[in-house]
């Protein structure tokens, strides 16, 4: 908050956040307006009770109402525990008894279902917010300063995570955490100190959208130009409408705008950078993109966990297919997925482990979970992966959607990949399923390119001539699309159900 607070002094009039909707600007703020609008949220919140030691819970979509709380809650000096919006109440209700928040604000739709709830479980104080609320709030000219500079192990924000994974568990960053990650990537990624236009179409309750569209345009004075949900038309326009010139993507977000019949058409000269993460980026849909867009992919690894960045390709140092280097002062080895041991030699594949200034201190609550991931000072990633003789980092899979067929080892990745190099797929997933001979087999679930019909044979053959046969997938279905989360990642938990309920 402190670094919002120095862009704002040093460019008071620049375009901070505007809104688009329905092909237009519907809001529009420039830093001086950003600021006051933080100080008095801080104000409001503050008298809510709000400050160290509590925490504010956000269920907001994407707007400035979504910016301006996030550093509110952090001005207050309170924890910001940003929620998907999506959650049913029930999800909540969970999620809201583990963080126990002194403050919940909410969108006015959800009010007559969670105003029962926040009382139920106690919570002192509910508001709802309308769409730009926030903005022109009045601070009444008392002049809230933000609180005093953070001690740096102080709570600054509380995550949940576990889309894909099971119960939400909250992610606890300090502020150290969170503000070296922003000086990370700042390092790796550099901005320009003037002039930057950001694209925000990923959730900003997520890790991915906090840190390459919140921070990532606060620490610039550049303009996050931010649309309320993602839709492939709405991006094409607004790269256009407002000269974007930073480009922060998820591969669905990639493949899904390549489909769009407007794509090629669409003027991508401003765009110096395109950021890819939260998934993997087939090395084929990578090359894809940029023959069209001209500028380059950096696909970057990020977790909840890590603050969120990890790795990333730089222009520097760029392997397509890779996550990159380490950020500066983290270390990454690869370490034995069943036993924790290591480190394996270089080249070797095994569990990812990340050491460094940007992890977070532990799950709330939940101190078994912590001590399994937390380890020596290390963070247990659940990822596999290796690391090439440059210091490269690859990602296989992650362990738990490894498949054992056979008593081999098989990473469904590996085939998403082959598949998605086919010129007649568009996007691929490959998941274990159970099998009474071999234990387990993989499934594939195919979408095919606009316009394209692949047979599964002819798949099958393609996928014979380049994956050893215990890798084969036991079946190839074509479908109109995969399961998604709400962040976008393939949701390869509720694909494995659909294999299993297909192929009993
Ligand atoms: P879940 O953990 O269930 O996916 P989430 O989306 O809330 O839920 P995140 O912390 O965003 O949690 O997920 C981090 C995970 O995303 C990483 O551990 C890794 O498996 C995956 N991931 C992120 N970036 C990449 C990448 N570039 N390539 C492959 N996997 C990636």
């Amino acid at each position: 908050v402190h670094m919002l607070q120095a862009t704002a002094a040093r460019v008071p009039t620049a375009i901070a956040l505007s809104v688009h909707e329905a092909g237009r600007r519907s809001l529009v703020l420039d830093y001086a307006q950003y600021w006051s609008a933080v100080t008095a949220c801080a104000g409001m919140l503050a008298a809510a009770g709000a400050g160290r030691g509590s925490r504010v819970a956000l269920l907001l979509p994407n707007g400035v109402d979504a910016c301006i709380a996030t550093y509110g809650a952090l001005a207050a000096g309170a924890q910001c525990m940003p929620l998907n919006p999506a959650y049913t109440d029930h999800e909540l209700a969970e999620i809201l008894a583990d963080g126990a928040p002194q403050v919940l604000l909410a969108t006015a739709g959800r009010a007559a279902s969670l105003a029962p709830l926040a009382a139920r479980l106690g919570i002192p104080h509910f508001r709802t917010v309308a769409p730009g609320e926030l903005a022109v709030l009045d601070d009444g000219g008392s002049g809230h300063g933000p609180a005093p500079p953070p001690d740096p192990d102080w709570p600054a924000m509380l995550q949940y995570t576990g889309g894909t994974t099971g119960r939400p568990k909250g992610v606890d960053l300090s502020h150290r955490a969170t503000a070296t990650n922003v000086a990370q990537r700042e390092a790796m990624l550099p901005t320009r100190a003037e002039g930057e236009r950001i694209l925000c179409a990923m959730p900003l309750f997520h890790a991915y959208a906090l840190a390459m569209g919140l921070h990532l345009a606060a620490g610039c004075g550049g303009h996050l130009a931010i649309l309320p949900r993602y839709q492939p038309d709405a991006v094409l326009d607004l790269v256009e409408r407002e000269k974007i010139t930073l480009f922060p993507g998820a591969p669905t977000m990639f493949v899904g705008l390549m489909a769009h019949e407007r794509f090629a058409a669409t003027d991508w000269r401003t765009v110096r950078l395109c950021y890819s993460g939260a998934a993997p980026l087939p090395a084929a849909t990578l090359r894809a993109w940029e023959a069209v867009v001209g500028a380059p992919v950096l696909e970057g690894y990020g977790q909840t966990e890590a603050g969120p960045v990890i790795s990333f390709n730089t222009e520097a140092c760029r392997r397509p297919g890779s996550v990159g280097l380490p950020a500066p002062e983290t270390e990454v080895e690869i370490v034995d997925a069943v036993t924790g041991e290591g480190p394996l030699p270089q080249g070797q594949e095994g569990e990812i482990r990340v050491r460094g200034p940007q992890l977070m201190t532990g799950y709330r609550n939940r101190s078994a979970e912590t001590s399994e991931a937390l380890r020596g000072g290390w963070l247990h990633t659940g990822d596999i992966g290796r690391i090439d003789g440059d210091g490269i980092l690859f990602i296989t899979d992650r362990k738990k959607d490894m498949a054992i067929v056979g008593g081999y080892n098989v990473y469904p990745r590996e085939i998403d990949e082959v598949l998605a190099a086919h010129p007649d797929v568009a996007e691929a997933a490959a998941v274990p399923a159970p099998d009474a001979y071999r234990g387990e087999v993989v499934r594939a679930f195919v979408v095919a390119r606009p316009g394209a019909a692949p047979e599964p044979e002819a798949l099958l053959a393609h996928c014979r001539e380049r994956l050893t046969r215990y890798k084969l997938p036991a079946s190839i279905d074509i479908v109109a699309e995969l399961p998604r989360t709400t962040v976008g990642k393939t949701d390869k938990r509720d694909l494995r159900r659909i294999a299993a309920a297909r192929y009993p």
